[in-house]
């Protein structure tokens, strides 16, 4: 009987569990905190009887992907939930852009007919990029011409994509989603996560989980205690040697962190390369309880899940290039994530949940409540009266809850160009960590960020290899 624990119970973590455990492992998984979840938590933090997505909230690459068809979620109560508007972007004076499902009527909307030239073929290959685009670059590509078509756009700077688009607004929209990789927008490759789920967006949306993230994750639970499967919660493991024997461990941290838990038997080589593994800038949470939902004056901003607040393209590459470089952005960019535009059931008496984040400095260990609520307020003029209650993280107090959150890193490592290329380091099976039957599963290793599974899946798939070997 082969036997294996996996460190952490993120949607990686599970993802490696349950893969595992469905190919007949005997699987226990240990999570530091009382709940399983990591990233993709939900619950009360503002009203009584409100629900909140503690982090991820939208899950555009979630929906289809190698993981999500092995896995079968829907069996275990999965259900997924599409906004009309998977994404806006105001503009000062009630002006704006707004991304549909069909390119057709975005490329209307933005009044730009290279958003056609740039996403339409790509979206319809998407199925077929994604299969190379969710696994480790070195490695030959499934469908190359679908992913040379995709590398073509992706390995460029963000704003150099942007300068082939004409109109404010065709910029706009796509600066606000290549600032997802918190990279510098000028900087080589930082339009890769942009192109892929701007892509993603045409291709599948960006649904949220019914009744929150955390479905997403009892889903995984469910499916895993199906299949034999245990959790054992409360339990922050410092050292393999505190494990059971095992013949797979799958951990589902940060590199740093998995160089100290394997430190005895890990190659040195392989120690140093996950200790220079590098972390990017931070993000600062808040929740907000909203009577009514934001005021946007831009009234397609009201009818999305994902509404970008920055400005113009230009605002939005400066204040990326600030956290990069230490400096807390005067008006910095902000995710607002409004699942109840999709998913009515969240919304309680009226009360509207929203959960926003700003970028700002790794590390920087102040309140974001003001500066967001005023970022809102230039495209919702009222909406701070709206507010009943609300709850904030900052970046040090998000490590706390998830040490893999480095400095408030929610994408566990820089998007920088090598680290998009190899993470976390250059190898074929970048998921092994040198030592027999060990593997780092997070999303510090390829795909990367997201509560997709992908990387969990990925791994898993790599150690099952191994034993056959
Ligand atoms: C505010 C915010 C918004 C986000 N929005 C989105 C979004 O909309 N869409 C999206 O796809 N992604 C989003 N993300 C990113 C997403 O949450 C992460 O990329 C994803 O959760 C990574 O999954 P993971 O399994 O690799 O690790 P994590 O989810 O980070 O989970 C790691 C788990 O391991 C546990 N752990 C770590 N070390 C140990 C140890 N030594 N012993 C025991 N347990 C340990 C942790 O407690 C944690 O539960 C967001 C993140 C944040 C914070």
């Amino acid at each position: 009987m082969v036997n294996a624990v996996v460190v952490g119970s993120g949607p990686n973590g599970l993802a490696a569990a349950l893969t595992l455990a469905k190919a007949g492992v005997t699987v226990t998984v240990y999570e530091s905190c009382d709940t399983p979840g990591g990233g993709a938590r939900s619950g009360e933090s503002t009203v009584p009887g409100l629900l909140h997505d503690h982090c991820s909230g939208f899950h555009p690459l979630a929906v289809d992907n190698a993981f999500a068809t092995f896995a079968q979620l829907s069996d275990y109560g999965l259900e997924w939930a599409w906004p009309e508007v998977q994404y806006a972007h105001p503009l000062d004076n009630g002006d704006g852009a707004a991304a549909y499902r069909s390119v057709d009527e975005t490329t209307r909307g933005v009044d730009d007919a290279s958003w056609q030239r740039i996403f339409g073929s790509l979206t319809n290959q998407f199925p077929k990029i994604t299969r190379d685009f969710l696994q480790p670059m070195l490695r030959i590509p499934s469908a190359p011409l679908a992913f040379a078509n995709f590398g073509f756009r992706a390995g460029l700077p963000a704003n150099l994509l942007a300068g082939l688009m004409r109109t404010d607004r065709a910029k706009a929209l796509f600066a606000g989603v290549a600032a997802h990789a918190f990279r510098p927008l000028d900087s080589f490759g930082s339009a890769a996560i942009g192109v892929a789920l701007t892509t993603a967006g045409h291709a599948y949306g960006w649904p949220v989980a019914k009744g929150g993230s955390a479905a997403i994750i009892n889903a995984m639970v469910d499916a895993l205690h199906a299949h034999g499967g245990k959790i054992v919660t409360n339990t922050h493991i410092k050292s393999v040697q505190e494990l059971p024997e095992a013949d797979i461990v799958m951990l589902n941290t940060a590199p740093k962190a998995a160089a100290q838990l394997m430190a005895p038997v890990i190659p040195g080589a392989i120690e140093h390369r996950l200790r220079s593994f590098r972390h990017g800038p931070g993000a600062a949470t808040v929740s907000l309880a909203v009577e009514g939902g934001i005021p946007w004056t831009y009234k397609p901003a009201r009818r999305a899940g994902t509404v970008h607040v920055g400005g113009s393209s230009s605002e939005v590459a400066f204040v990326e290039r600030q956290i990069t470089t230490g400096i807390m952005p005067r008006n910095p960019f902000v995710l607002v994530g409004q699942q109840s535009v999709a998913d009515e059931s969240r919304v309680n008496n009226g009360i509207h949940p929203v959960d926003a984040y700003a970028h700002v400095p790794a590390g920087y260990p102040h309140d974001a409540t003001e500066v967001i609520v005023q970022q809102l307020e230039r495209f919702a003029p009222g909406v701070r009266d709206r507010i009943v209650a609300h709850s904030s993280r900052t970046t040090l107090e998000l490590e706390a809850q998830n040490p893999n959150f480095v400095g408030g890193d929610i994408v566990t490592g820089a998007n920088a160009f090598d680290q998009l290329l190899f993470r976390p380091r250059p190898a074929i099976n970048p998921y092994s960590l040198g030592v027999p039957g060990a593997y780092l599963c997070s999303a510090a290793t390829p795909p990367g960020a997201g509560a997709h599974g992908m990387a969990g899946y990925n791994a898993a798939q790599a150690a099952l290899a191994e034993l056959q070997r």
